[in-house]
């Protein structure tokens, strides 16, 4: 099962902002999307950013609610980890597991492209565990 698998399922559209937009704003397009993590992009669409609500919650606690008129730029992280549509969910696993995040921004042609976070990875590897529990009994039962 690859990143194009679950972008052809799920769809290939990412809730991005500009680094200039203020994290009070970013906070709203979170609340209103229903989504843990926002890609920031420069103008051309090319990936530059994360923030994630982690990034909000920590910037509150150490700075107080005044941060929230400060750019996403200050806030995000900048050196973001990309999947492609070629890598494997066992691959997005060991990426999400290695750097400790939930979502994995998609890059084609050197802009976003798709976002996958941790729900669909483990979403399609119970999908293909159930279906290979499904083989394995079928197989058994010819
Ligand atoms: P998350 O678990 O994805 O909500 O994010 C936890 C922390 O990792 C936050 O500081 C995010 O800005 C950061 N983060 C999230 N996704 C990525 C990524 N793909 N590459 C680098 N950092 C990330």
């Amino acid at each position: 099962m690859t990143v194009k698998a679950i972008l052809d399922e799920k769809g290939r559209d990412v809730v991005t902002v500009g680094p200039e937009m203020t994290l009070s704003d970013a906070n709203k397009q979170l609340s209103k999307h229903k989504i843990g993590a926002i890609v920031v992009v420069d103008s051309e669409d090319r990936i530059c950013g994360i923030l994630s609500e982690r990034d909000i919650v920590r910037s509150l606690a150490a700075k107080g609610p005044p941060v929230l008129d400060n750019a996403v730029s200050s806030v995000m992280t900048s050196n973001v980890k990309v999947c492609d549509e070629s890598h494997s969910v066992n691959q997005l696993m060991e990426m999400m597991t290695k750097g400790r995040f939930r979502h994995l921004p998609v890059e084609a042609d050197g802009k976003i492209g798709g976002i996958i976070s941790i729900g669909d990875v483990v979403r399609m590897r119970i999908e293909q565990v159930e279906r290979e529990a499904e083989e394995i009994k079928a197989y058994i039962a010819s």
